[in-house]
C-alpha cells in the first residue's frame, strides 16, 4: 500500500513505514495515494461471507503487497474476535453495534489490528517494542486489551490518578503480562507531558525502542472499513438505498466510511453526526472550516473541535465543498435532543441508545425528515449503554447491566504503579524495567 502525507503527495511512505511513523514528518497525515476498487463480484457474494472473510478480502486489496497471504489471515482472525451485528430498530433504522469487544466501542477494532500488524512487522526487527499511551481513561482500555499478550511488544499505559471511572481503571490495571499500568498523581495533560519528554529524551531513546499508538495511525483506520461493508452485507437484501449515520469526533470512523464506499460499498449518502461540537457540520453548512475549544457535553468521546481526521476527509474530495456536501450531511444536536433521543427509542422499542449512538440516531431521523424516501439508515453504535451505565440508567431511570466479562472485571484487583508527575521519575522507572 502506497500512502502519502496530505501536506505533500510527494511525501511517500509504505504501510509499515506510516505503521511506526504515525505522522509524517511534515504533520500531515497519511493517506492512501490509490484506494483500490473491490470487483463487482465481491459485492454480489458479500451476503454470502462470514465477516472474517470480508475483513481478509478488503484488507488483502489494501495491504495485501506488503503481508503475505498466510500472516495476513492470522492478523485478521485475531483482530475480528467479536460480531458487528445490524440490529432493526424499525423499518427504516438499523443500529450497527461495534461495542462488543473487550472496551465496550468501536475503538477495540482499531486497537487490535494495530497490535496485530506492528506485532507481524516487529518479529523481524531487534528488540522489545514500548508503546507509550496517555489516557483520560476510554482509549487506554483499548489499546491495553487490543495489545495484550502481542509478542514483542510492552504497553506502558499512563492515567491520572483519581480521574478514570472504577471500570476504566479496572480495564487498565488488571490485565497485567505485557501491560503495565502507571497511575500518575497528576491530570491528563501531567501524563500526556510524560510520554511527550520521554519521545523527545534522545538518549533515552538510544535505550529503549519506543512507539505510540496514536488514533489517527492509518493503521486504527484500516479495520473501521471493515465493518461497513460487513453492516451493508447485513440489509443488502433489502434492496434500499442505504445511509449511513455516523456519531462522530475526530472523525476516523467517518473517514473509514468515505473509503469504503470509495472501495465499491454502494452505498447511498453518509451523515455527520456531531454533539455541540459542530465543526464539520458548520463547514458542510457553509463551507469554513473553523475549529474552536473543545466543550464538554454528555457524548464526550465526540468533544472535539479541531477534528484531526478532516484533513483525511478534505483529501478524498479534492479539498472541494461542493462535492463532499453531495455525500455528507452533518446535523449537531446538544445534550437535551439527545436525553429525549435516548428516552423515547426506549420506550417506543426497549432498546437503550449509549448518548453517542443517539446522536447518530437523532441525525438520521432528521435527515430522513428532510429527504423522504426509500433510504434505510444504519446508524453505528459506537458505544455499548453499559460503559456509560450511570449516566445512561439517570437519563432512562433504568437498569443498564453489564455485560459479563466486565462483571467478572469489575472483581478483579487492580495492579499499579504509583508515579509522581515528574519526568525523571518516568524516565528512570522505563531504564530500570525495559532497558
Ligand atoms: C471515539 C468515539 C467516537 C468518535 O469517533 P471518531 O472516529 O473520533 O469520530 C464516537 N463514539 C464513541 C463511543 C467513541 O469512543
Amino acid at each position: 500500500m502506497e500512502l502519502h502525507s496530505t501536506n505533500n503527495p510527494q511525501l511517500h511512505a509504505t504501510f509499515r513505514e506510516a505503521l511506526f511513523q504515525g505522522l509524517p514528518p511534515d504533520n500531515g497525515l497519511y493517506v492512501p495515494t490509490r484506494i483500490p476498487r473491490m470487483p463487482e463480484t465481491f459485492v454480489r457474494q458479500a451476503p454470502d461471507l462470514p465477516f472474517d472473510e470480508i475483513a481478509y478480502r478488503i484488507a488483502e486489496a489494501l495491504i495485501g503487497d506488503e503481508i503475505p497471504p498466510d500472516t495476513l489471515q492470522e492478523i485478521i482472525q485475531r483482530t475480528i474476535t467479536f460480531p458487528a451485528p445490524v440490529v432493526s430498530l424499525d423499518e427504516d433504522t438499523g443500529i450497527l453495534e461495534l461495542f462488543h469487544g473487550p472496551s465496550l466501542a468501536f475503538k477495540d477494532f482499531g486497537a487490535r489490528f494495530m497490535a496485530q500488524t506492528m506485532a507481524h512487522f516487529n518479529a523481524k526487527d531487534e528488540g522489545e517494542l514500548i508503546i507509550l499511551v496517555a489516557t483520560s481513561g476510554d482509549t487506554g482500555g483499548a489499546v491495553a486489551a487490543g495489545f495484550y499478550q502481542t509478542p514483542g511488544i510492552r504497553v506502558v499505559i499512563l492515567y491520572p490518578s483519581g480521574k478514570v471511572s472504577p471500570l476504566q481503571e479496572k480495564q487498565l490495571t488488571t490485565l497485567g503480562y505485557n501491560i503495565a499500568a502507571l497511575e500518575v498523581d497528576g491530570t491528563f495533560d501531567d501524563c500526556q507531558t510524560l510520554v511527550k519528554k520521554a519521545f523527545l529524551d534522545e538518549d533515552l531513546r538510544q535505550n529503549l525502542r519506543l512507539s505510540s499508538a496514536n488514533s489517527i495511525n492509518i493503521a486504527r483506520l484500516l479495520p473501521q472499513i471493515f465493518y461497513y461493508w460487513e453492516g451493508y452485507k447485513q440489509v443488502q437484501h433489502l434492496g434500499r438505498p442505504v445511509v449511513f449515520s455516523v456519531p462522530s469526533g475526530n472523525f476516523g470512523n467517518l473517514t473509514a466510511g468515505l473509503i469504503a464506499q470509495q472501495m465499491g460499498m454502494p452505498a447511498q449518502h453518509f451523515i455527520a453526526a456531531t454533539n455541540i461540537n459542530d465543526t464539520v457540520p458548520a463547514y458542510l453548512e457553509h463551507g469554513r472550516f473553523e475549529p474552536k475549544p473543545s466543550a464538554r457535553t454528555l457524548s464526550n468521546a465526540m468533544d472535539v473541535g479541531n477534528p484531526s481526521n478532516f484533513a483525511r476527509m478534505l483529501h478524498l474530495y479534492g479539498s472541494t465543498w461542493n462535492i463532499m456536501r453531495a455525500n455528507v450531511s452533518g446535523f449537531s444536536f446538544d445534550d437535551e435532543q439527545t436525553r429525549e433521543a435516548m428516552r423515547a427509542v426506549y420506550a417506543q422499542h426497549g432498546y437503550i441508545l449509549d448518548p453517542h449512538t443517539a446522536v447518530g440516531y437523532l441525525a438520521w431521523r432528521k435527515y430522513r425528515q428532510q429527504k423522504p424516501g426509500k433510504d434505510f439508515g444504519i446508524v453505528l453504535g459506537t458505544a455499548h449503554p453499559a460503559k456509560f451505565q450511570e449516566d445512561v440508567s439517570e437519563i432512562l431511570q433504568a437498569e443498564v447491566p453489564l455485560p459479563p466479562p466486565l462483571q467478572q472485571l469489575l472483581k478483579r484487583n487492580k495492579s499499579a504503579i504509583p508515579m509522581p508527575a515528574h519526568y525523571e521519575s518516568f524516565r528512570e522507572w522505563l531504564l530500570s524495567n525495559y532497558r
